[in-house]
């Protein structure tokens, strides 16, 4: 491995645990990370492009991409000298100042969401943060005194967050439960049901939070017409609308958004944004939005750290630059359709490079680890369906290695 490659070699190597074969590293892990995650598949020691290596030397295309995180693929070269020439000029700054970083970015996010005149930003370091801050600004949408709004819609198998704000929204009942009670009077509703919204959401509702696309939920893609309907039925109540596109924003769908045109009055995103670096971001849309939240009603330190920012701009620049919008709904058409044909998948769903299939049989946490024994890896929503989020500039003969290895894999999962 050579330094100009890996500029933190100098640390590894003064550190004993660079020389370390993957089973005593995991040992080690097990015993000094908690154990939420549980015991992880493998420790990763580089990546390069769609590629990643292990402590032991293997190599693995990737197509998980850090949960729909890494856009550029990994160790890309522009990514990197703009973190590095950033840290370098400056690194942080509290919220008592701004950069040019920050500035530019927020109005980079404006031009791509097409958001209206008076539209704002808010930076952040993760997704759950993001949703926190949209639910915090929701909950200033307080309705009258004689009709309070105190409710909150979500819908059933999202996925907001693990945070408590966040961790109140999402659906999953096993997530919730040992961590009650938790704010918020939330409802679910079942996902793409426009009768249900309607009935749903009425004056003591202030908020409904929709992923465009359900990623957790095993790539669960919502018809533009709900998003309409939503639109509609909020703006009709005076509830807000928010969209989560923390795992869909940033070109993963093959546009810049995926609920792209609708808007909703706020959008979070994350995932993709940093290509790798941690941030996330709210953006409130309508000059009438911005006013929910007022100075000293929210904060944090790190968020807006113009290291982030020139990430973000970074993998906006090569989104646009490289055309990759168009490549991510080619390839993506193209993937879904060679997956369909194959044995032993019973559906397909997803768009742009956001897929999920289907297996026939209830093998996917095994199908998962053939898959990296055999070099590749993808992800189990459940137990019959794997998820697919590589970076945007996965090429087709790479997703081939893929496909053409899939009969082996499910004949190692039975
Ligand atoms: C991953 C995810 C989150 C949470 O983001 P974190 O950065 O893990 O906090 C929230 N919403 C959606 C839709 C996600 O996919």
């Amino acid at each position: 491995m050579s330094q100009e490659l890996h500029p933190n070699g100098a640390l590894n190597q003064a550190n004993e645990l660079s020389s370390m074969h993957g089973a005593e590293l995991t040992e080690r892990y097990n015993k000094s990370l908690l154990g939420v995650f549980g015991t992880p598949s493998r420790v990763l020691v580089r990546g390069a492009g769609c590629h990643v290596w292990d402590a032991d030397g293997n190599r693995y295309l990737d197509l998980l991409g850090g949960i729909a995180v890494n856009t550029l693929g990994h160790a890309n070269p522009l990514l990197t000298s703009v973190i590095t020439s950033q840290l370098a000029t400056l690194g942080h700054v509290s919220n008592f100042f701004s950069t040019p970083t920050q500035i530019a970015l927020a109005e980079k996010l404006l031009e791509i969401s097409a958001a209206p005149a008076g539209s704002k930003v808010f930076f952040t370091n993760s997704g759950t943060e993001a949703n926190e801050a949209a639910l915090k600004l929701t909950r200033r949408n307080v309705g009258t005194e004689q009709t309070p709004r105190t409710k909150v819609i979500a819908l059933e198998h999202s996925f907001h967050g693990r945070t408590l704000g966040a961790l109140s929204l999402t659906y999953k009942h096993k997530y919730r439960e040992p961590f009650a009670p938790l704010p918020d009077n939330v409802s679910w509703i079942p996902a793409g049901d426009i009768q249900a919204l309607r009935e749903a959401v009425d004056e003591t509702v202030a908020a409904v939070f929709i992923e465009p696309i359900q990623g957790e939920a095993g790539v669960r893609e919502l018809e533009t017409e709900y998003l309409r309907a939503a639109r509609e039925i909020t703006q009709a109540a005076g509830a807000l609308l928010v969209f989560d596109e923390v795992q869909t924003g940033m070109g993963r769908t093959g546009q810049f958004f995926a609920s792209a045109p609708v808007l909703p009055d706020v959008m979070t995103l994350a995932k993709g944004l940093g290509g790798g670096f941690p941030i996330g971001a709210m953006i409130v849309f309508g000059e009438e939005n911005t006013s929910w939240l007022t100075p000293g009603d929210h904060g944090t330190t790190f968020g807006g750290n113009p290291v982030a920012c020139a990430a973000g701009l970074a993998v906006i620049h090569t989104i646009e630059n490289e055309k990759l919008l168009e490549h991510v709904r080619e390839t993506g058409d193209w993937l879904r359709a060679a997956l369909a044909e194959l044995d032993g998948i019973s559906a397909v769903r997803g768009r742009g490079l956001l897929t999920a299939f289907e297996l026939q049989t209830a093998v996917a946490p095994k199908f998962v680890s053939a898959a990296l024994d055999a070099g590749f890896i993808v992800n189990a929503t459940d137990e019959h369906t794997i998820r697919l989020a590589p970076p945007l500039i996965i090429t087709r003969e790479q997703l081939e290695t893929f496909l053409a290895a899939v009969p082996q894999l499910l004949t190692a999962a039975v």
